[in-house]
């Protein structure tokens, strides 16, 4: 009798990579997650991966997130348990997970903006427990799971729970990217380079990017970019004139979230030119009216919804979206702490984005 009590206690318990307040983590037994409301799943994690939004988090940037919480919000799993009310989804099928939860029926989610849904929005790895454990719940599953595709590699898949939606919705769609346009990325990082990507699907005629790290221009020139300027040793606005006969670029896009980055978009805009912002900004940054007052400009900024999911799914099985090229470190779930440290020091690691294997 004893040992089967300790079976069952076992049972119930799982590794998970906890936030204890800024700075503080550590790699901990929690209780397994169970269904709560009847739209819930519980999905067994194969694949998860760290975000930039939890370096912040790590910094204390975001106070939603309390002591305790289980960080993460992107993964890849098996369907373990599904509640009463899920209907897609059943126990053995393979998911991605989306790193927005949306009921699907409130007034933001039939306007398509998910990313505001009154009962769900980015809450995993947030306000509720995320992916970077071994099991992990989430709510309204009908609308916030997909279904693997058959034979798309898991790392490559992993990389549309956040990055992918977020460098298409918030860059390339909102700064309407178009045939022949000239666009300018500000920022090589993850997200800078799913914008870079995906940008391509419009046959752009020129594509800049903009960053202070040589690794990661070089990268940019491998994933596609036609030229890279480095902030730290060129003048970006003299180059980016050259670049445009001297009238700016079409779409800017800010894959960063600082002050100076924002407003290189606005010194490299040309007329008619949309800047795209996709960067989490914590502090103000100034808007240069007195310049582009009279430009005919846009400024557009968003919450990945994750609404072209089901659309880049259909890209990536195609093969025409080198997703899994984004993974360039691989670790066990277990060793999710040593991960923390690889990606905290990207520049230095050439990191871009560490895959974690459940
Ligand atoms: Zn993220
Ligand atoms: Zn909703």
């Amino acid at each position: 009798m004893t040992t089967l009590v300790k079976e069952e206690t076992k049972t119930n318990i799982m590794k998970a990579l906890i936030y204890h307040g800024p700075t503080q983590r550590a790699w901990e037994d929690k209780p397994k997650p169970s269904i709560k409301d009847t739209t819930d799943a519980i999905i067994r994690i194969t694949t998860s991966t760290i975000c930039g939004t939890d370096l912040h988090i790590m910094k204390g940037d975001v106070p939603s997130v309390i002591n305790g919480r289980i960080l993460g919000h992107e993964g890849v799993g098996i369907v373990e348990e599904t509640g009463a009310g899920v209907t897609q989804f059943k126990k053995g099928d393979k998911v991605l997970i989306s790193c927005i939860t949306s009921c699907g029926k409130c007034d933001y989610c039939k306007k398509g903006m998910y990313s505001h849904c009154r009962n769900g929005g980015w809450i995993l790895g947030n306000t509720i427990d995320g992916t970077q454990a071994q099991y992990v719940r989430i709510p309204h599953a009908d609308n916030s799971l997909y279904k693997a595709p058959p034979d798309v590699d898991e790392e490559a898949l992993v990389m549309l729970s956040d990055i992918f939606p977020t460098g298409f919705e918030c860059g390339v769609i909102n700064g309407q990217v178009k045939p022949g346009d000239k666009v300018a990325i500000v920022g090589s990082g993850p997200i800078g380079l799913a914008a870079l990507l995906t940008a391509q699907f419009y046959s752009p005629a020129m594509l800049i990017l903009i960053d202070q790290d040589d690794n990661r221009l070089k990268v940019a020139r491998a994933f596609g970019a036609t030229h890279t300027i480095n902030f730290k040793t060129e003048k970006v606005e003299e180059r980016v004139k050259a670049l445009t006969n001297g009238d700016g670029v079409d779409v800017a896009i800010e894959a960063v979230g600082v002050p100076s980055s924002f407003e290189t978009c606005q010194n490299i805009i040309g007329p008619g030119g949309r800047i795209a912002n996709i960067g989490v900004h914590g502090k103000p940054a100034e808007l240069h009216l007195e310049k582009l007052w009279d430009r005919n400009i846009t400024i557009t900024t968003r919450l990945v919804d994750t609404v072209t999911t089901p659309m880049l799914l259909k890209v990536l099985q195609s093969g025409k979206l080198d997703a899994k090229r984004m993974g360039t470190h691989k670790f066990a779930l277990s060793d999710v702490m040593k991960a923390y440290d690889t990606f905290g020091n990207a520049a230095k690691e050439n990191a871009l984005k560490v895959i974690l294997k459940g």
